[in-house]
C-alpha cells in the first residue's frame, strides 16, 4: 500500500491525510501537538479568505473548499453548516472586494443602507460555510482514525529523515515550519477572541478594514467575538484591556450585545506567510503544505487538493 507521513495534526495536516486516505494512502500524522491543543482548534472559524497571501491563487483554493465544505453542511455532525455573514466596509475602495472572486455570485447580496450600522458605507451578504472548530476538528480526527489512520505526538526534527524512497512526507506544520525549515518568512500574528453566551438574533459579520478586526461569529457553545491582529507575537494568555475593547467594538456594531455575559477568552496565532507554501522539495518525497495565515480553515481544501495533484504528477 503507498504510504505516507502528515506532519502536523492542525487543520490543514488533518485535511490532508484525509485526502491522502480517499486517494488510497496508508498515512500516519506526526504531531507536536494533539488536535485539540493546536492553534486550528482556538479558531472561529468561519470561512473567509482573510490574510492568506497572493489573492488569486488563494480565492481559487478558497472556491474549492466552499464547494467541499457546502456538502459537508447537510450533516449536523461536521459542525459545519451554511449562514448568512455580513460584511462591512467603512470606506468603499474598490467597486468589488477582493474576496467575492471566492464566492459563487448566488450567494451574495448587497446590503440595503438601513441594514448597516452607522459609519458604514457598503455590505454584502454572503452565504458561507462557518465551521464550529470544537466539533469540526475532532470530527476530521474520527474520520481520519475510523479510515486506519494514526496519530503519533511527537515533535520532528527532520523533514528529510522521515521522507524514504517508497514514502511520502507532507509538511504541514504551520508556524512550525519556521524551524523546522529554517522558513524565516513564515511569522506568526496573535489574534485574541472572547466568547459570549448564546442569544438569538445576532447576525454573523466582520469589518476587517478596522485596524484590529473585528467580527462577531454565533456558534452552538456560544459567539464568538474579534479580534486582534500582532504582528509577530505569539501571545501566552488573553488580555482583560483587549477583551473589554473587543466587546465595545462588537457591542458598537452589535447592540444586542451589550447584554451579552462573558464565557471566556481566548487567544492564538495565524501562522502568515506572503505566500502559502504548496510545494515539493526537488528530488525528495516532501511536500510543504503551511503558512495559511488567517484562512488555514478556508484554504484547507484546496491546498490538500493541491498536495495530491503533485503527488499524482510525480507518479
Ligand atoms: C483568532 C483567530 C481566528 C481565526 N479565524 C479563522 C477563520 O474564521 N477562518 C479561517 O479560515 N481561519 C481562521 N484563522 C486562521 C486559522 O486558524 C489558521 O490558518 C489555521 O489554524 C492554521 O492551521 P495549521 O494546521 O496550518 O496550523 P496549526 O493549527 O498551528 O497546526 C500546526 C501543527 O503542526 C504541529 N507541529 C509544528 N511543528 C512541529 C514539529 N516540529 N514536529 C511535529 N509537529 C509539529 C503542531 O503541533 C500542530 O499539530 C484564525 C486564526 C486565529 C488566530
Amino acid at each position: 500500500m503507498k504510504e505516507a507521513i502528515v506532519v502536523g495534526a492542525g487543520v490543514v495536516g488533518l485535511t490532508t491525510a484525509l485526502t491522502l486516505q480517499s486517494a488510497g494512502f496508508n498515512v500516519r500524522i506526526i504531531s507536536k501537538e494533539s488536535v485539540s491543543n493546536t492553534n486550528s482548534s482556538r479558531a472561529g472559524a468561519i470561512w473567509f479568505p482573510y490574510r492568506c497571501g497572493e489573492q488569486a491563487q488563494a480565492n481559487a483554493w478558497a472556491m474549492e473548499g466552499y464547494a467541499e465544505f457546502e456538502k459537508m453542511a447537510s450533516s449536523n455532525r461536521t459542525g459545519v453548516s451554511m449562514v448568512s455573514f455580513l460584511v462591512l466596509e467603512r470606506l468603499v475602495k474598490h467597486d468589488m472586494p477582493y474576496w467575492l472572486g471566492g464566492v459563487p455570485k448566488k450567494a451574495i447580496r448587497l446590503a440595503e443602507k438601513n441594514e448597516l450600522p452607522a459609519t458604514y458605507q457598503r455590505g454584502h451578504f454572503i452565504a458561507v460555510p462557518l465551521i464550529e472548530s470544537p466539533v469540526y476538528l475532532p470530527f476530521l480526527k474520527e474520520v481520519f482514525e475510523a479510515n486506519g489512520g494514526q496519530i503519533e505526538i511527537e515533535e520532528v526534527l527532520s523533514l528529510h529523515e522521515l521522507a524514504r524512497e517508497s514514502r511520502w512526507v507532507i509538511n504541514c506544520s504551520g508556524l512550525g515550519a519556521r524551524w523546522l525549515c529554517q522558513d524565516k518568512s513564515v511569522y506568526p500574528v496573535g489574534g485574541q477572541t472572547v466568547r459570549v453566551g448564546v442569544m438569538p438574533g445576532v447576525q454573523a459579520l466582520v469589518d476587517e478594514q478596522d485596524d484590529s478586526l473585528s467580527y462577531i461569529i454565533p456558534r452552538r457553545d456560544g459567539i464568538i467575538l474579534g479580534g486582534t491582529v500582532e504582528e509577530n507575537s505569539i501571545p501566552t494568555m488573553p488580555n482583560m484591556d483587549v477583551t473589554r475593547k473587543i466587546l465595545q467594538r462588537c457591542h458598537h456594531l452589535q447592540p444586542l450585545l451589550g447584554k451579552a455575559k462573558i464565557l471566556d477568552a481566548q487567544v492564538s496565532v495565524r501562522p502568515y506567510r506572503p505566500t502559502v507554501r504548496v510545494e515539493q522539495e526537488p528530488g525528495i518525497r516532501l511536500i510543504h503544505n503551511y503558512g495559511h495565515g488567517g484562512a488555514g480553515f478556508t484554504l484547507s481544501w484546496g491546498t490538500a487538493f493541491d498536495v495530491l495533484r503533485l503527488v499524482k504528477q510525480a507518479g
